[in-house]
């Protein structure tokens, strides 16, 4: 579509921040361009869990809404202390509800909270053990009829075969196998509903996690009759008098000058995917990979560096982390498989360093593991880090890209994504580990397996720990016996799922140049803004929940400038 020359806002970066931010703006009585640089809609958001950190929403039954709030405030101060100016916290907790009501109020998107879902620092005052974290509802694809396709698939890892998702509740359900009615029933209804999908589409239809938070957004922009350019690239923005007026975009070899009377917004989902910038900002050894969507490249960034905009200021290490492992797929391409929640929690599971010892709690959350592995790299190699665990550990957990009742790991151990042996000591020599240190690692650790306490890292203490441990297993759900050969381990190197330096902003959203003065009409939002949390992970769901927030705070704010005049 050509676009009309003049709009109240454009966005540039169709993901989560970026599809907000222009159906909050659509909604609100503004005329809207989104350009996204690729030819989906979603950006990593697509890819992701779609979970939202949003401590006081409606959706929150227990305890009351606005004393959790408060709460949470009170949680970011200990979490997040310097790193972040707190008014842009205070921001966050006082518009994250509004934000949820506004969209349930007006648009297709839809959450419910997570009863039970603890946040991350369960040491620190203010820390919940559910409640903030809110769930996409699944959608039918096929209510965006041919629209569908525009939609970015997630990782084919985190699929079933066909391109079914599930949620993790149904995966764990369907693991049951046939030893449950209710495993069968969901199997059978999944199934056929994905065969009668395959007639028509090239994946099941039925959207859960990130994707289908994508496609209620894109659902809602499209019922608001947003105008969205695909395959769009601004190449500046243009700027006058202190004031940013509007973009040149470029298409089909022609640029074209597009006015916003009331904004700009930025949304291009910080730099994970840019190799220079990481080598540059992140901390060594430099991460080689990201499981963030490679059109998140900084470029966005750049734009508003360009227009005067400043980016910081740096926190710890710049970056949120998950623990990835690697493989090649049969296509070639590489898959960056995040170990978030299903394996590292589990019995029967730990993380060692070259020398064949642990170094950390391998149920911490993904982004401290990935920290604890940054920290302690020096003292031995423990980056990649080796995560070993046995025969009865991998049939019934999986392990990274190999789902739990695989008959067959041969292809994996093919490919060199696994490595097996009968013994420890042989393990250890194909993963390039000290052998007597593994062996000793593992028997203290399976002594910590009868008595349920891990004296050394304290794995399985914390109510957070414990979610993502199996319940069944006792007396500590996070901790059993390494013992029943063959061994197995997966390397894992600590990749940025997003980066938390971005450009500065005050507390609407608005970018700041280098006198701290805000470069009035030019927002941020998203990973391309400077992380509110200081690159601290609060809790399930940090990133999109501050996206998706000041996404809102950038609209309503554009929303009430005075309009330019062209
Ligand atoms: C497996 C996985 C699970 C995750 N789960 C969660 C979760 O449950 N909760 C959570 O909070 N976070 C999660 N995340 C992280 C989260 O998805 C991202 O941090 C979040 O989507 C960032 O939002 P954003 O709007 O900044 O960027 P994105 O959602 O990545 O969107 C950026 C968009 O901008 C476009 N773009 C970039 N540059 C340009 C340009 N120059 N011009 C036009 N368009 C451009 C990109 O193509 C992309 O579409 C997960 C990530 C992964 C990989």
């Amino acid at each position: 579509m050509r676009p009309s020359t003049e709009f109240n806002l454009i966005v540039i970066g169709a993901g989560a921040g970026g599809m907000t931010a222009a159906l909050i703006a659509a909604v609100l009585g503004m005329k809207v361009l989104l350009v996204e640089g690729s030819d989906k809609i979603g950006g990593t958001m697509a890819y992701s869990s779609g979970t939202a950190w949003i401590p006081g929403s409606q959706h929150q039954a227990e305890p009351d809404a606005s004393e959790d709030a408060a709460r949470a405030l009170g949680y970011l101060d200990a979490l997040v202390g310097d790193l972040a100016d707190r008014k842009l916290r205070e921001a966050f907790i006082a518009n994250g509800p509004k934000m949820i009501a506004f969209l349930q109020a007006n648009t297709s998107v839809r959450f419910q909270a997570y009863s039970y879902h603890p946040d991350y620092r369960q040491e620190l005052p203010g820390a919940a053990s559910g409640g903030r974290p809110l769930d996409p509802l699944h959608f039918d694809g096929r209510l965006l009829g041919n629209k569908f396709d525009v939609i970015r698939w997630p990782m084919p890892e985190l699929t079933l075969p066909g391109g079914m998702m599930v949620t993790r509740g149904e995966a764990a359900r369907l693991l049951n196998g046939l030893t449950s009615w209710d495993s069968i029933k969901l199997g059978i209804t999944l199934l056929s509903r994905l065969a009668s999908d395959r007639l028509h589409y090239k994946r099941g239809t039925r959207l859960v996690l990130g994707n289908a938070l994508a496609a209620r957004l894109y659902k809602s922009l499209l019922d608001q009759k947003v105008t969205i350019i695909l395959n769009g690239r601004i190449t500046r923005l243009i700027k006058t008098s202190g004031t940013v007026r509007g973009v040149v975009l470029a298409q089909n070899n022609t640029e074209t000058s597009i006015f916003a009377c009331q904004g700009v917004i930025l949304a291009g989902g910080g730099f994970a995917a840019n190799r220079e910038w990481r080598e540059h900002y992140l901390p060594k050894p430099t991460a080689q990979y990201t499981p963030a969507y490679d059109g998140c490249n900084g470029e966005t960034i750049k734009l508003a560096l360009a227009a005067g905009g400043i980016i910081g200021p740096a926190a710890s290490d710049n970056a949120l982390w998950f623990p990835c492992s690697i493989a090649q797929r049969k296509d070639g391409s590489t898959a960056v498989y995040p170990h978030i929640v299903l394996d590292r929690a589990k019995p029967g599971l730990i993380a060692v360093n070259s020398m064949g010892r642990r170094f950390t709690n391998e149920a911490a959350s993904y982004h401290d593991f990935a920290h604890a592995m940054y920290a302690t790299n020096q003292e031995g190699q423990s980056i990649p880090a080796a995560l070993i665990c046995d025969r009865r550990f991998l049939w019934k957990y999986g392990l990274g890209m190999i789902w739990p009742h695989s008959l067959s790991v041969k292809r994996y151990i093919q490919n060199g994504y696994l490595q097996a042996d009968h013994s420890l000591n042989g393990l250890a020599a194909k993963i390039g580990v000290d052998a007597n240190n593994l062996a000793q690692t593992v028997k203290t650790y399976n002594k910590f397996s009868k008595t349920g306490k891990d004296t050394e890292f304290g794995k399985g203490e914390d109510i957070y720990n414990r979610n993502n441990g199996d319940p069944l297993h006792q007396p500590n759900p996070c901790i059993g016996p390494i013992a029943s050969a063959p061994y197995y381990s997966v390397r894992v190197f600590p990749l940025p799922v997003a980066t938390s330096l971005g450009l500065k902003t005050d507390e609407n959203a608005n970018v700041l140049d280098e006198s701290s003065q805000p470069i009035e009409g030019l927002y941020a939002c998203g990973n391309d803004m400077n992380s509110a949390f200081g690159g601290q992970y609060p809790g399930g769901g940090s990133q999109i929940g501050l996206a998706m927030t000041f996404a809102y705070i950038a609209a309503t704010h554009a929303k009430h400038r005075q309009p330019l005049q062209r």
